[in-house]
């Protein structure tokens, strides 16, 4: 029996989005995937409210916040970090030598405009990354405070782990200025796993030149210069059986309406949240609660592989809390194309096992 999944990431996936992955493979260097890949860009530029050039990644979100922290950053990088995602591209600076400092937050809060402000004071940095969205803690960043600060250092370049964000909530990343925003196709997105998609802007492609070792596959001004200069290729084999379904979805979504998906989310997300209170607590802060998912204290001490058991034979999944919240927290995801109806369904089948 297939279990539905409240996990985040990946997400539950429709059928009719499935189905095109099973269309006849194309060569990657015909026009034809020039075509594909220009249209999923054009398409990701409305999600993501920019003008600034999409790239488009055989890997999941990982592999592009590891190309963006090695690419991008000449000097020194301010990793900012509320949980276990900020922690890994923390991870993924030192291993790749980048010059990095870890600035954290405690878990269940944001990091704050004020940590932003000071850290860029001091003039170390010339690249910082944040956490829009995470997803152990279920803290979702100021990042409209961020912004702020972030225009008073327009040197600096902002990466923005979008991961389980993007497609879920507004990011308007002209509007807030951030210069490399990063999104996995599983989650938000409503897609299988397999690929990630960033926009960078020019403000971020000409530091990356100044950088001597990029790397070559995750490499982002190889990515971009095969769009630029070679009409939308892409620099080895990429993903085509999901990119057919991304530029099918892609549609979806925009037929759907930005908007009235980020209020799905929204509604989704208090109600869970307003059921969680009832029962047990909120991990995150109230002011910095996430709107596709919910991280849930274990207060009642449930034991939590139990109750996904049980919610197994009645074909749904949840998530347990990630890493040293495990037990601990339990998680409940409301993103992608799940609907307030099934959100409902799931809460009153974890109640009647509560019982
Ligand atoms: C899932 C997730 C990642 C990792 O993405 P992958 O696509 O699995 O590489 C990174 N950051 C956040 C916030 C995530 O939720």
């Amino acid at each position: 029996m297939h279990k539905k999944l409240f996990i985040p990431g990946p997400v539950e996936v429709r059928p009719d989005v499935l189905e095109r992955m099973s269309g006849p493979m194309i060569g990657h260097r015909s026009s034809d995937a020039s075509a594909l890949q220009r249209r999923i860009s054009e398409k990701l530029m409305k999600v993501m409210f920019t003008g600034n050039q999409i790239l488009l990644s055989t890997t999941s979100g990982s592999g592009l916040m590891e190309g963006a922290v090695r690419c991008c950053t000449g000097k020194r990088a301010a990793v900012f970090s509320v949980g276990a995602f900020g922690d890994r591209w923390y991870k993924m600076a030192v291993s790749n030598g980048v010059p990095a400092d870890r600035i954290d937050s405690e878990w269940g809060s944001a990091t704050t405009a004020e940590m932003v402000e000071q850290a860029l004071s001091t003039g170390k940095y010339d690249l910082i990354t944040v956490t829009h969205n995470e997803t152990s803690t279920g803290v979702m960043n100021p990042v409209e405070d961020i912004s702020k600060v972030m225009k008073k250092h327009s040197e600096v370049i902002w990466c923005l782990d979008a991961v389980s964000s993007m497609g879920g909530t507004k990011i308007d990343v002209d509007e807030l200025g951030v210069d490399v925003c990063i999104a996995s196709t599983q989650k938000c997105l409503g897609l299988p796993p397999g690929m990630a998609v960033c926009s960078i802007s020019q403000k971020a492609i000409d530091a990356a030149r100044q950088v001597k070792n990029r790397g070559t596959y995750l490499d982002l001004v190889e990515l971009y210069d095969y769009i630029r200069n070679k009409d939308y290729q892409y620099p080895s084999t990429p993903n085509l059986s999901l990119m057919y379904a991304m530029d099918y979805q892609l549609d979806r979504i925009l037929e759907e309406g930005l908007e009235t998906r980020f209020a799905r989310h929204l509604r989704m997300a208090e109600k869970v949240r307003g059921w969680a209170r009832g029962r047990f607590a909120l991990f995150a802060k109230e002011e910095c609660l996430s709107n596709t998912l919910t991280t849930i204290t274990n207060t009642g001490n449930t034991n939590i592989s139990q109750l996904n058991k049980d919610l197994g034979a009645r074909g749904y999944v949840i998530s347990n809390g990630y890493g040293q919240l495990k037990d601990k927290t339990f998680r409940i995801a409301h993103m992608g194309d799940v609907t307030e109806a099934e959100i409902s369904e799931l809460l009153q089948e974890i109640d009647s096992l509560l019982q």
